[in-house]
């Protein structure tokens, strides 16, 4: 190979750094003792989220994967099944998590409408029966290309749920990407669940954090669980500061959707298959996928592999020339 190409990594949305203006935010933070009181800075950055997402509580959590296994862990009893999307995270990234530990049984649906919900989850049962208790939404959802759920389609969803007494509990790692794709307030995607958690550290860019949130009752036992899985922090101003920053950059997100359109439609000009990307996911299927990624990076563009197609993410990092450069790379090597 003649010289040394920089990779530009579309892995994921979770590979930006933190730039100088959160870097001077976390040094200069106003800290305490998150685990005996509550960490200044940490309860403005709960606060603030809880505003955001129109809940009363929040609670910063130091992943997304922890956030929804509290939630989980609080929703169900040993034995009790919970519903959610095929490919969920919760169902498919969490290690198992949901059953080894929250003790819940899960059950994948492969179309999630409100008729597949009422379905799966409703009726009588005889004594010997599953109980279903718990709905777990995914927004956007990430195995199949950050799609959208819109806000009458989460609506109905929250309702079928309601209808035969499930919880609802939105693994929202994207919600900000769903809420500016769609041009609504986060609250109104988060109308009626009883739990919902974001990812501070995807799109949003901070290096660490997630936060889980819903009512205040929840919040006092989710912090306690949070303990006892070794979650509890101690100056973790330095943190939430960086997460408060994230926070003011939600609008950008609409440059990352712009560079995956961008993505999307310059390889579909070089003859790849790609579904139009409703946020900053793009999929492609390929005919080999470990070939292509493998090609893809030789030539300089790092990609992941996700439900049997290569996943490209747009990010903070990535901006539209890099997508360009991207395409080049692509045109010239793959
Ligand atoms: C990333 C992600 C999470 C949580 O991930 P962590 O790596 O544990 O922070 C949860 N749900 C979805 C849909 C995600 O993409």
């Amino acid at each position: 190979m003649i010289g040394v190409v920089t990779p530009i990594d579309l892995r994921s949305d979770t590979v930006t750094k933190p730039d100088e203006e959160m870097r001077r935010a976390m040094a200069a933070a106003e800290v305490g003792d998150d685990v005996l009181d509550h960490d200044p800075t940490m309860a403005a950055l709960e606060q603030r989220v809880a505003g955001l997402l129109g809940v009363e509580a929040a609670l910063w959590v130091p992943s997304g994967s922890m956030g929804n296994l509290i939630a989980l862990f609080l929703h169900l009893a040993r034995g009790d099944r919970f519903l959610a999307p095929l490919g969920a995270h919760v169902l498919d990234a969490e290690l198992g998590t949901a059953a080894w530990l929250a003790g819940g049984m899960p059950h994948a649906l492969p179309s999630l409408t409100p008729e597949a919900v009422v379905a799966a989850g409703g009726g009588e049962s005889p004594y010997y029966g599953l109980r279903t208790t718990l709905l777990s939404l995914e927004n956007t959802h990430n195995a199949s290309g950050g799609t959208v759920t819109s806000v009458a389609e989460h609506e109905a969803l929250v309702a079928a749920a309601r209808s035969i007494g499930l919880a609802v509990h939105l693994d929202g790692a994207r919600l900000w990407n769903a809420s500016v794709a769609l041009g609504v307030p986060l609250s109104s995607l988060t109308a009626g669940v009883d739990t919902v958690q974001v990812c501070l550290s995807k799109a949003l860019g901070a290096p660490v954090g997630s936060v889980v949130a819903g009512s205040a009752s929840f919040v006092v036992e989710a912090r306690r669980v949070r303990k006892m899985l070794g979650g509890g922090v101690r100056q973790g101003g330095v943190l939430a500061a960086a997460g408060l920053v994230a926070l003011d950059r939600i609008p950008r997100l609409a440059d990352d959707h712009a560079h995956a359109s961008e993505l999307a439609a310059g390889l579909r000009s070089l003859g790849w298959d790609v579904a139009e990307p409703a946020t900053n996911i793009v999929l492609a299927s390929v005919p080999d996928l470990d070939k292509t990624l493998l090609s893809l990076g030789e030539a300089g563009v790092l990609a992941s592999p996700m439900s049997g197609k290569v996943r490209f993410v747009t990010h903070g990092d990535v901006s539209s020339s890099d997508v360009a450069e991207v395409l080049r790379r692509v045109r010239e090597g793959v």
